[in-house]
């Protein structure tokens, strides 16, 4: 039987061949909120290290267990982060995918620096400029990035974006790109189950999916 997790990388792969690229130039990060270790645990036995959660308690208690067996994880905070949680969110991600806002970057470079970690950040923009939505909007995200790279030091590898629930997510995904060329960031993470194959299309180089690997999630998350 062909499993979900083989599934997501021949779409993956189909869609890159398609945009003309490598499928190795587009990572999987298998997002398993929600899910317990159980279910995350044989998609590490099928030799998977990207993962990604949205909260940070959560993670602490899913996580540190796991790396100590799977020693070359990389796991990535796909969530809100809060001021008060960033020391335990270094301790335990390898990348913060949500770094949306100058308060948050400073907290993050001084508190990376104490703990001597050098962590991999993506700057999240709020692409379809929603109120509910977390991110810098796109008219303040080249200074934004500027801040967090030039100033605070931080290693800016990409942008991140989650666009609006309704409608055609490409122009969004394009708008992402936009930013991250004109910026020279070299990373997009962009693509849920429900549209990386289009964001590939677009220029992703990690697509974050969860419902099409682990199945659905009760509401809310
Ligand atoms: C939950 C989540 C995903 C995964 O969404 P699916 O539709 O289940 O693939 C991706 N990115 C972020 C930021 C999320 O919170």
């Amino acid at each position: 039987m062909t499993s979900k997790l083989e599934i997501v990388k021949e779409n993956i792969q189909t869609a890159a061949q398609a945009a003309g690229r490598a499928a190795d130039t587009v990572a999987l990060v298998a997002v398993s909120k929600t899910k317990p270790v159980d279910v995350i645990t044989p998609v590490l036995d099928a030799g998977h290290r990207i993962f990604g959660e949205n909260k940070v308690q959560e993670a602490a208690q899913k996580w540190p267990a796991l790396r100590q067996k799977y020693s070359d994880l990389q796991l990535h905070l796909i969530g809100p982060l809060q001021t008060n949680k960033v020391r335990q969110a270094i301790q335990i991600f390898d990348v913060i995918e949500t770094v949306d806002r100058p308060k948050l970057a400073r907290a993050i470079a001084r508190i990376a620096r104490e703990e001597n970690r050098t962590l991999r950040c993506y700057i999240q923009v709020n692409v379809g400029q929603e109120d509910q939505k977390a991110g810098i909007l796109p008219s303040e995200a080249d200074d934004f990035i500027a801040l967090c790279r030039d100033e605070l030091g931080l290693t800016v590898e990409g942008l991140m974006c989650i666009p609006p629930a309704a409608g055609d997510p490409e122009p969004f995904f394009i708008l992402l790109k936009n930013i991250a060329d004109r910026n020279a960031v070299k990373k997009l993470s962009m693509g849920m189950s429900g549209d990386y194959p289009a964001a590939i299309r677009c220029g992703a180089t990690a697509v974050r999916v969860g419902t099409a690997l682990f199945g659905h999630r009760n509401a809310s998350n």
